[in-house]
């Protein structure tokens, strides 16, 4: 990166209420798997966390761990370890640094909180198929690693218009899976329970989406790289009400930015969109990057993407079904494109940065011709970077502070 003197960044308030609560979910699951007084399950990102917990479950995500091993650029000392007993350099880093740092006994987790020695072992895995097959690979291994059973719901991909049929499978799916879950939790399925569950988990997206929603000012009081940040309780803890609490704290602030004219970027005179995963070990980095350019990126599908519209308490099943298969990534391509020109429009987008992210093909819209076909419909420039999520070795930082130097110039231009 540039040597010249970097711009300060405006820290959140509300970011030392994040790190509370991000240690309050750590604890909590290692005081557990201590003392046994609750069942841990782990749980893809888009999971049913909401039916988990309303079964008396505590939620682990393997994702989230997997993100602090990227953002702690600890991940490239672990890959190898995966790759050794047969998971291909190829295939998604979350998977690859996750497995290998448990091969190697070590987890982030031990620096950040004192006491913390091991992630909190599993009693059961759940999945979903609706971001890509990873996860299923990933909870494999780890379900023969603790003998403990690996449970899942398999979603549709591609999908252009979500149908009744599309709502009815996914939904019957997530029925099926409440016998085994309450005989390993040993608490009984109680409806009131999923419902308040939901109504929570409605209320942290809702309020998840104002939050994100604040950029749509310019100047912009927030960030993607802030987003990437503060949507931590959205992933961790989405469906209780910290989650809930903390975003009302959160909004508070961006609104009190907003009333007294605070910009997170100082003289912002260019709003980009993100398209793709967050490149975790540099984010410091690139937000320094463009905040020098005066360059403020104000959305991104990434943050974007824990947003369930559709979630809803009187209708448990069917609205999660739907939640979960509305989701951005299962989408096809004709769809996506639709939902990033309504981002564009509503976010006063300037141009579009596309992360291709090597080992996640699933999170990487530039390989069929996207920016193209956007550039032709929306006429605003695009531009695609090389990286990956959690593997630095497949960065090149120079070559990408060249490109989005140039691009930002075109773009102002
Ligand atoms: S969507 Fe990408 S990053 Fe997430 S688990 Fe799948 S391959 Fe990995």
């Amino acid at each position: 990166m540039s040597n010249e003197p970097q711009p300060a960044f405006k820290k959140l308030e509300s970011s030392s209420r994040l790190k509370q609560l991000m240690a309050n979910h750590f604890y909590e699951l290692d005081e557990a798997a201590r003392c046994g007084s609750n069942k841990i399950a782990w749980c893809s990102s888009v999971g049913p966390a909401e039916l988990l917990r309303s079964l008396g479950f505590l939620v682990y995500f393997p994702e989230n761990h997997a993100a602090l091993l990227g953002a702690s650029r600890q991940a490239g000392d672990y890959i190898p370890a995966a790759n050794a007993i047969g998971y291909s350099p190829e295939i998604c880093s979350y998977l690859t640094s996750d497995i290998g740092a448990c091969i190697m006994g070590e987890t982030p987790l031990s620096r950040a909180y004192p006491g913390i020695n091991q992630v909190p072992p599993p009693d059961v895995l759940v999945y979903n198929t609706n971001q890509c097959r990873a996860v299923k690979d990933w909870f494999q291994w780890y379900s023969r690693k603790f003998r403990v059973p690996c449970l899942g719901v398999q979603s549709f991909r591609q999908v252009d218009e979500v149908t009744p049929l599309h709502v009815a499978a996914i939904s019957t799916q997530l029925q099926q899976l409440i016998p085994p879950l309450q005989e390993i939790s040993g608490i009984r399925f109680d409806i009131v329970r999923l419902r308040a569950t939901i109504e929570l988990s409605r209320q942290c997206s809702e309020l998840w989406r104002q939050v994100l929603e604040t950029a749509a000012h310019r100047p912009s009081p927030l960030t993607f790289f802030d987003g990437t940040i503060h949507m931590g309780p959205a992933v961790i803890a989405r469906g209780t009400q910290a989650a809930v609490d903390y975003y009302n704290f959160l909004l508070a602030e961006l609104r009190h930015r907003l009333e007294i004219g605070v910009a997170a970027v100082n003289h912002e005179n260019c709003r980009i969109y993100w398209e793709g995963m967050p490149i975790w070990g540099k984010l410091r980095e690139l937000a320094a990057l463009f905040l020098r350019l005066k360059t403020c990126v104000v959305a991104s599908t990434y943050c974007n993407s824990w947003i369930f519209s559709d979630i809803d308490p009187r209708d448990p099943f069917d609205s999660m079904a739907r939640a979960y298969t509305e989701l951005f990534i299962t989408r096809a391509d004709a769809c996506k494109e639709r939902y990033i020109k309504k981002m564009v429009e509503f976010y006063r987008i300037d141009g579009i940065v596309f992360h291709e992210a090597k080992t996640c093909p699933n999170n990487s819209n530039s390989l069929y011709g996207m920016p193209q076909r956007l550039y032709q419909q929306l006429g605003i420039p695009t531009v695609v970077i090389h990286g990956d999520l959690n593997d630095l070795r497949l960065f090149s930082e120079e070559q990408a502070v060249t490109r989005l130097e140039a691009f930002i110039e075109q773009v102002q231009g």
